[in-house]
């Protein structure tokens, strides 16, 4: 059995070291590139979303490094996610490739579901094996994102623009190579260590500006044109609070429990959003509201012809907690050059209005 599954960020650095804990032959295919969209977008319906797409591009991709079963996701929700395995699998059986659909379904199953399936794809290795690749799969899963919340906040005052994201990928690169718990904590530490070493602008109060939209858009950099990182390159400290491991944490171990961490969410969105719209509506709309006082303003990534996402586009102008909003539809369709431009746009409007409060905060004052 050869497994393969698409990108979500460094998602697969995880995937690989659980695989390889459990000797599973675990086909990568190559990061999101032009070639996986053209692939995607030659193969989809032409009005299917943008991460039904890049997912296709990629298992074929996997597909053509001889992966034969594919590991993909699914939900039960109100939006066209619960579509994808059938329809990616007909397509690619359309294309000649003989492989094996298995849809993860962790919504439904949470953590035991998701073990029981890990077992199936080792050929029932001991779960004593199994919990412990798991375990390790997901401590790196932490140390990523532990480091690139550091990055996010480095990227905005460093004084020479792009260290920081030069570092974060050779923190990426040493995190997949470790190969246990002393050597990931040691990496992690060290290169936290050297982010905060970089030269920065002392006197820099970076606008905050925060990300929120569908869950594949805003973790997948491919699909955004790297965003944040042009939001570093324009000074701009970015705070997201959608990482796959929070993901992780509160779908596999917390819900389960009773714990529910986007209650806070839900509740800020209430007044104008009463009821879930699938996908990631609810906490778009809610994120708004919730970080308003916090965030300079606020980038709405959205797939193109998302629908959960459209609602909520069309309910933030008309909040009464008001911070400006910039929605980047994203698609085949979006060139670096137009979103590039946008940005520019959003944060001078931004610069602008810090600039305002802070005068009209001055002539209280005096
Ligand atoms: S939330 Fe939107 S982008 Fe994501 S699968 Fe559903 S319709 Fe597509």
């Amino acid at each position: 059995m050869r497994i393969g599954m698409p990108h979500a960020g460094n998602l697969y650095i995880p995937l690989k070291a659980l695989f390889e804990r459990l000797e599973v032959d675990y086909v990568i295919p190559p990061l999101s590139n032009q070639r996986t969209l053209s692939l995607g977008v030659k193969y989809s319906p032409e009005g299917l979303c943008i991460p039904f797409k890049l997912t296709l591009g990629n298992l074929i991709e996997a597909a053509e490094l001889g992966a034969d079963t594919l590991l993909t996701v699914g939900g039960y929700g109100i939006c066209r996610l619960g579509y994808y395995a059938k329809t990616q699998e007909h397509i690619l059986g359309d294309l000649g490739y003989n492989v094996k659909m298995i849809q993860l379904g962790v919504s439904e199953h949470k953590l035991f579901g998701l073990l029981g399936m890990i077992k199936r794809l080792s050929n029932n290795a001991p779960w004593s094996k199994i919990i412990s690749a798991f375990r390790f799969g997901v401590s790196k899963l932490n140390a990523l994102d532990r480091v690139e919340r550091v990055v996010q906040k480095v990227r905005a005052v460093e004084l020479v623009k792009g260290t920081a994201n030069q570092l974060f990928a050779k923190a990426v690169s040493a995190i997949d190579r470790a190969n246990d718990y002393d050597t990931l904590k040691r990496v992690e530490a060290d290169y936290i260590s050297q982010l905060d070493q970089i030269t920065k602008d002392s006197r820099a109060q970076p606008l905050i500006v925060g990300i929120t939209g569908e869950f594949y858009v805003v973790l997948e950099p491919f699909s955004n044109f790297d965003v944040e990182s042009e939001l570093g390159k324009l000074g701009v400290e970015v705070r997201r609070t959608t990482f796959i491991s929070e993901w992780t944490k509160f779908s596999l171990f917390l819900n389960p429990l009773g714990i529910n961490e986007k209650e806070r969410i839900h509740q800020a969105a209430l007044p104008y959003l009463k009821r879930d719209v699938g996908g990631d509506g609810w906490e778009s709309v809610g994120e708004k509201v919730l970080h308003a006082q916090e965030y300079d303003g606020l980038i709405h990534l959205a797939p193109f012809t998302c629908m959960p996402e459209i609602i909520a586009q069309n309910i933030m102008p008309k909040t009464r907690e008001n911070i400006p909003v910039l929605t980047i539809l994203c698609d085949e369709q979006i060139t670096k050059t137009g979103m590039l431009t946008r940005l520019e746009a959003f944060v001078d409007l931004l610069q602008r209005k810090r600039r305002a409060e802070n005068n009209k905060r001055q002539r209280v004052t005096t």
